[in-house]
């Protein structure tokens, strides 16, 4: 799998004008910081002085540097509908002016490009709380990107192996087991999917039923049909991804497993859906959390919308043969990761109240690894 940022000489939807705004905006959204907070940040974080170095590097770090906003233009021209590219491209042309930034910012008579780090910071936080729209949308639409393309993107002076913030951040990159003795051992156990090949374009096939998606839903009903007796054929417009050619970094996972690239925006633009696209649906990307759907919540159902259904002893069994089906793992049998043991031990120290919840994982394994968001390497979550 390559990097699918497009090459040199791409024509970008930007003019350098309107980069140079957006440059500005990344760097709002990420700034270096100063000498004082950089030293305390080290301080309280390095752990040794190789360690100390990335930090301080990372700190005098921006947004606007690497040619990061240029990156994040052609990220954005890669994944977004035409008409999210326009209301973008209007809004840092306007931002390049005198009176577009006093309209956009309330009073400042300057463009955006001239405004201190400082001044340019207090704007986009008043975007973030404005009562109109289109500022809210610019607010939390550049900065989700931003965010998502600063810790993932892998760089081309690495070629294309690493992201320059993961050391600061201590984020090993993918999986570093991944090619370990848990994934030869799990190759024997599973088999890779045989997809059907067709070789003419008027070739004829039939089948008793089409499922068209093969996620959790299209999944299990592939699966009952099945069972049943009937032949199916499954249908997905994403692609197979055998685990053995899981890449395993969120950027080449995002490209290849999910809907529009990871970059599915709301109707109103400002926030973004993630959906997996792949063999497998939600489930070859999920995190394999298997909650049942809490009692409270079913008491909602059947009183606020009449679906009794969901209160009754039949939907209580549905769930136990779910679980029992995608072997849902409880209480101390479940290993977590550190993000998940983390989030324990902050719950616990901030007093709220926090417990395991299930994992779908194969009998006796320990799910721990970390990375299944990307797809599972070990064959070990039992998604559809
Ligand atoms: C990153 C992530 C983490 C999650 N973690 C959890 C978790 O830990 N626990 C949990 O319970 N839930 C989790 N979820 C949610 C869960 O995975 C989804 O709710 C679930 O997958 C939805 O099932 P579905 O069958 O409706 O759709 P999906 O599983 O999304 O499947 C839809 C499939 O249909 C295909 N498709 C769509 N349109 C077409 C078309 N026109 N032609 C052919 N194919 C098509 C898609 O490519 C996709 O593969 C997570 C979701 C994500 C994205």
């Amino acid at each position: 799998m390559t990097s699918s940022i497009p090459k040199e000489g791409f024509p970008l939807f930007l003019s350098e004008a309107q980069l140079e705004v957006l440059s500005a905006l990344c760097e709002t959204f990420i700034p270096s910081l100063s000498n004082e907070a950089t030293e305390k940040m080290v301080q309280d974080f390095a752990e040794s002085p190789e360690h100390a170095v990335e930090l301080r590097a990372f700190a005098k770090r921006s947004g606007k540097d690497n040619d990061f906003p240029r990156l994040l233009a052609e990220f954005m021209q890669e994944r977004l509908p035409v008409k999210e590219l326009q209301q973008i491209s209007l809004a840092l042309t306007v931002l390049g002016t005198s009176p577009g930034t006093y309209l956009m910012s309330g009073r400042h008579w300057a463009p955006f490009t001239s405004l201190s780090v400082a001044d340019r910071e207090k704007v986009v936080l008043e975007w973030g709380s404005s009562r109109i729209g289109q500022k809210r949308d610019l607010h939390s639409g550049i900065k989700g990107l931003c965010f998502q393309l600063y810790y993932s993107y892998l760089s081309a002076q690495s070629n294309h192996q690493t992201n320059p913030n993961w050391k600061a951040i201590q984020y090993p990159g993918p999986d570093p087991e991944r090619n370990g003795e848990k994934f030869k051992q799990s190759q024997e156990s599973y088999v890779d999917l045989k997809m059907l090949q067709i070789d003419h374009d008027n070739t004829v096939l039939e089948f008793d039923a089409v499922v068209i998606g093969s996620g959790c839903g299209g999944g299990v009903m592939a699966a009952e049909l099945s069972q049943a007796g009937f032949s199916v054929l499954v249908v997905d417009k994403g692609p197979y991804v055998p685990p053995s050619q899981l890449a395993l970094t969120e950027y080449e996972a995002y490209n290849t497993m999910f809907e529009q690239k990871a970059v599915l925006p709301t109707k109103t633009p400002g926030a973004f859906l993630l959906a997996g696209s792949c063999f497998g649906g939600g489930s070859s990307v999920n995190w394999a959390c298997s909650l049942r759907t809490p009692h409270h919540v079913r008491e909602e159902w059947a009183t606020k919308y009449g679906l009794t259904h969901f209160t009754s002893p039949a939907f209580a069994r549905s769930l136990d043969t779910v679980c029992a089906r995608v072997n849902v793992t409880e209480g101390k049998d479940v290993t977590h990761d550190q993000q998940n043991s983390k989030m324990l031990i902050g719950a616990k120290k901030l007093g709220l109240a926090a417990k395991v919840a299930g994992q779908n994982i194969k009998k006796g394994a320990k799910h721990e690894c970390g990375w299944c968001g990307f797809g599972c390497r070990y064959g070990e979550k039992q998604g559809s």
